[in-house]
């Protein structure tokens, strides 16, 4: 186990407004001796906002393996490092995750410097459950890859979080309706913490719709945020529950009114057998 040598910083940076940038990102970056970026001109720019100079080594997702030998050598010579992405969490839909697991695999100190990432931004202001959640990155581009990708994660209690660009908006929403259904709440974070800051909310159907028809909808990044399975969202609501269940108890025990509603409505089975027993539809014995 490494005993000495440097400590590498993992440095959240803003997602779009430089006022989140946080006083021990700055002091961290003004500090060490190296910083590895994904896009060394757009941290530049970070930089020289912040009035603070830096040697700067570019470390992305297609040398990311070459440059953590470099960066190792430099923790290893005693040499603090800093890593940032263009935005938000490094490792989070970012490169950055070879280093770290190298730099924990060779025993060198490695130190969150925590701050903004649109995954946690959009979620707490959402308003979907936030007590469990899956995040999911980006989805595949292609069609089939993405709807395959979806219909994994139909069965998720949990909000479901995805990270997707403006231009593929409508197409992923669409197959988020025809993979996932239409009933679950579905929110639209967009350009979170910038001038044209949006929320959009509404069914993975009608909200495809209004980005489509409207241009602007479809500029700049967004996360889109879907309800999870069974928390209210997926499947009819109680009042199609409670009219499929009439219907079927009238000529069939409740037992089998229940699970052949759970068929239809999409809702669970137990809890479409607790409805009929509310509602006086029979029981034990019916
Ligand atoms: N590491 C970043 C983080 O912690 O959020 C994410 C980087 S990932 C390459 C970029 C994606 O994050 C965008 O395509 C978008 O889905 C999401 N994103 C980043 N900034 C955003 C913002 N200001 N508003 C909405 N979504 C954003």
């Amino acid at each position: 186990m490494q005993q000495s040598g440097g400590v590498l910083y993992v440095v959240a940076t803003p997602i779009g407004n430089l006022a989140d940038m946080t006083e021990r990102a700055r002091k961290v970056l003004t500090d060490v001796d190296l910083i590895a970026a994904e896009d060394t001109r757009q941290t530049l720019r970070l930089l020289n906002h912040f009035g603070i100079s830096a040697n700067l080594v570019a470390c992305h997702d297609h040398n990311e393996t070459r440059v953590s030998h470099r960066l190792l050598s430099a923790l290893e010579d005693g040499r603090d490092v800093a890593l940032v992405s263009d935005a938000g969490t490094p490792l989070i839909s970012d490169p950055g995750y070879s280093l770290v697991s190298a730099a924990r695999e060779q025993g060198f100190t490695v130190v969150p410097i925590p701050g903004p990432s649109a995954l946690i931004c959009a979620l707490s202001a959402a308003g979907l459950p936030s007590d469990r959640f899956l995040f999911l990155g980006f989805p595949p581009r292609s069609r089939s890859q993405r709807q395959a990708w979806l219909k994994d994660v139909a069965g998720e209690p949990g909000t479901l979080i995805l990270y997707e660009s403006g231009k593929r908006a409508v197409a992923t929403l669409s197959d988020v309706a025809e993979t996932l259904g239409d009933a679950r709440r579905v929110v639209l974070a967009r350009e979170l913490t910038k001038r044209f800051e949006t929320f959009l909310f509404g069914s993975a159907t009608e909200l495809a719709r209004r980005v489509e028809e409207d241009a602007e909808q479809q500029l700049g990044e967004l996360v889109i945020l879907i309800q999870g399975r069974g928390t209210g969202g997926d499947g009819a609501g109680r009042e199609e529950q409670e009219r499929v269940l009439r219907v079927l108890a009238d000529s069939l025990p409740l037992s089998q009114a229940a699970a052949l509603a759970a068929r239809l409505t999409g809702a669970k089975k137990n809890s479409l057998y607790r409805l009929g027993l509310d509602l006086g539809l029979g029981g034990e014995g019916e």
